[in-house]
C-alpha cells in the first residue's frame, strides 16, 4: 500500500478505552499514531467498568495493569444472587490469580482514561469529531470542524454508533428496548463488601455493581417495568429498598446527578471488520450488550491483535486478514453470549424469574467456574501457548446453556 507522506501513517478515530489501548498497543509495536476523539476534553465523570482477568492479562502485555490494579479495586469473589439475598453462584477471583497471574479489577472508567492517555506518546486530538470517511481503500476522513486527513491506515475505535463502519459496512446497532441506571457514588461499605463484587437477577431487572475504591462504589440496574428510563433517582430508590446489601445503601447514596441512564443495544455480529486500508476494533466492530461484562475486555483484545497482525505483516491486507481471523469469531462468540445473558437478565414475568434463578442455583460450581474461565483461557492474548490455567476440554451442553 502506498504511504501518503503528510499524513499519520495510522489515524486512530475514538480516543476511548479500545482507541487509547490501540495507540499504545501500536506504539509499542514502533508504528507512528495519532488519536482523533470528538470530545471536547476528557472530564472526570462516567461510571465504572469491571475489568475481568482476560483484560489485565492484555494490560500486562502493555505494561499499566499495575496502575490499573493500583487505582482501582482487585475483587476476591464475584457473586451471582436472587433477590432475596440468596447466592445462586460465586467465583472466587484468588483461584483466578493463581491461574492466570491476575484476578478482576473495579475502576472508575475516567480513571482508567487516565491511566491509558498518561501512558500513550501518540498524539490524541480532542475536539475531533469525524463526520464521513470516504474511499476505505485510501480514506479521507472528515471532521466536523472542517478539517481532513488521509491516513496511511484508518482504525475506527469510535464506539457503537460508529461512523467509521459505514465505510466497512451497512451494519448498525440493534436495541434491546431496556434501559440501564449507572452510578458511581460514595458510599460506607461493610467488611464483606469492600472486595466483592455482585449480580442480583432480579424480578424484571438485573441489578449490582463493585466497589471501585475504598469507599466508592459502582452500581448498575436494568429498568424494570415499573421504571421509566425517565425515572426519578426517589423512585429507583424505592424500588431496590428491599434488595440484598449493599444495594439500598448504595441507592440511597446514589444523586441525580450522579445517575446515567443509558439504553441498551448491541450490534448484530459482522463477519467484516476491514475494507481497504479501514478496520475497525472495539464496539465499532462487536458492540455487545453489557451482561457479560466482556465489551471493554474484547476491546483490549482487538488492540493487541491488531497492533500484533500490523507489526508482523507487510502488506496491510495480510495484517486485516489475520488480525479478523483471531478476532472475528471469538468476539463473536461473547458478543452471542452476552445477547442471551441479556434476554435472560431483563426477563419480566416473576415466574420466569424464579425458573431461571432454581436452574442457575443448581448449576455444578465446576460448570459455572470452568465456563467463565474459559472466556480467559480462550483469549486473543493467548495465541502461542496455553496458559496454566487453560481450559481445553470441549464445551458441555450445560456450559452452553449457562
Ligand atoms: C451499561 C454498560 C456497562 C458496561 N460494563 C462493562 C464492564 O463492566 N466491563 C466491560 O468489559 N465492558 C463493559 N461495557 C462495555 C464497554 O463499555 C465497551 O465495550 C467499551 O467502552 C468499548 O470501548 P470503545 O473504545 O470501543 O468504545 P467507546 O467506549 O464507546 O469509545 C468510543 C470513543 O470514540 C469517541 N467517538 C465517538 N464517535 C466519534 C466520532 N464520530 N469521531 C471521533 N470520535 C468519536 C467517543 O467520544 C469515545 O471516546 C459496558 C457497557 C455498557 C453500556
Amino acid at each position: 500500500m502506498q504511504r501518503r507522506d503528510d499524513t499519520p501513517p495510522v489515524a486512530i478515530i475514538g480516543g476511548g478505552i479500545c482507541g487509547l489501548t490501540t495507540a499504545l498497543a501500536l506504539e509499542r509495536r514502533g508504528l507512528t499514531v495519532e488519536v482523533y476523539e470528538a470530545a471536547a476534553e476528557y472530564r472526570p465523570v462516567g461510571a465504572g467498568i469491571l475489568l475481568q482477568t482476560n483484560a489485565l492479562v492484555a494490560f500486562e502485555m502493555l505494561d499499566v495493569a499495575t496502575e490499573i490494579r493500583e487505582s482501582g479495586m482487585p475483587l476476591s469473589e464475584v457473586q451471582i444472587r436472587s433477590p432475596n439475598g440468596q447466592v445462586l453462584q460465586a467465583f472466587d477471583l484468588d483461584a483466578e490469580q493463581d491461574a492466570f497471574g491476575h484476578r478482576y479489577v473495579a475502576i472508575h472508567r475516567a480513571e482508567l482514561l487516565d491511566i491509558l492517555r498518561r501512558n500513550t506518546a501518540s498524539p490524541i486530538h480532542t475536539g475531533k469529531r469525524c463526520t464521513q470517511v470516504s474511499d476505505p481503500a485510501n480514506p479521507t476522513v472528515r471532521f466536523a470542524d472542517g478539517t481532513q486527513i488521509e491516513p496511511g491506515i484508518l482504525v475506527g475505535t469510535d464506539g457503537i454508533d460508529s461512523t467509521v463502519r459505514d465505510a466497512v459496512t451497512t451494519a448498525s446497532k440493534q436495541s434491546l428496548g431496556t434501559t440501564v441506571f449507572r452510578a458511581v457514588t460514595s458510599v460506607s461499605l461493610s467488611e464483606q463488601h469492600r472486595t466483592t463484587g455482585f449480580e442480583v437477577w432480579g424480578n424484571g431487572t438485573y441489578t449490582g455493581g463493585a466497589p471501585v475504591g475504598p469507599d466508592e462504589f459502582y452500581w448498575f440496574a436494568t429498568a424494570p417495568s415499573e421504571l421509566s428510563a425517565t425515572a426519578a433517582v426517589d423512585d429507583i430508590r424505592a424500588f431496590f429498598a428491599d434488595y440484598p446489601a449493599p444495594v439500598p445503601a448504595v441507592g440511597a447514596a446514589v444523586t441525580a446527578d450522579e445517575l446515567i441512564t443509558t439504553d441498551l443495544a448491541d450490534l448484530p455480529p459482522l463477519d467484516q471488520w476491514s475494507r481497504g486500508a479501514t478496520v475497525l476494533a472495539g464496539d465499532a466492530a462487536h458492540g455487545m450488550l453489557p451482561f457479560a461484562g466482556q465489551g471493554a475486555a474484547q476491546s483490549i483484545e482487538d488492540a493487541l491483535a491488531l497492533a500484533a497482525a500490523l507489526g508482523s505483516h507487510t502488506s496491510v491486507a495480510d495484517a486485516f486478514a489475520a488480525y479478523e481471523c483471531e478476532r472475528i469469531s471469538r468476539a463473536n462468540r461473547v458478543r452471542t453470549e452476552s445477547h442471551r445473558l441479556g434476554r435472560l437478565g431483563t426477563m419480566q414475568s416473576s415466574f420466569a424469574c424464579r425458573l431461571r434463578n432454581t436452574a442457575v442455583a443448581a448449576l455444578p460450581e465446576a460448570v459455572f467456574k470452568r465456563f467463565r474461565r474459559r472466556r480467559v483461557a480462550n483469549a486473543s492474548v493467548f495465541p502461542a501457548e496455553e496458559p496454566s490455567g487453560a481450559l481445553s476440554a470441549p464445551e458441555t451442553p450445560e456450559e452452553r446453556s449457562v
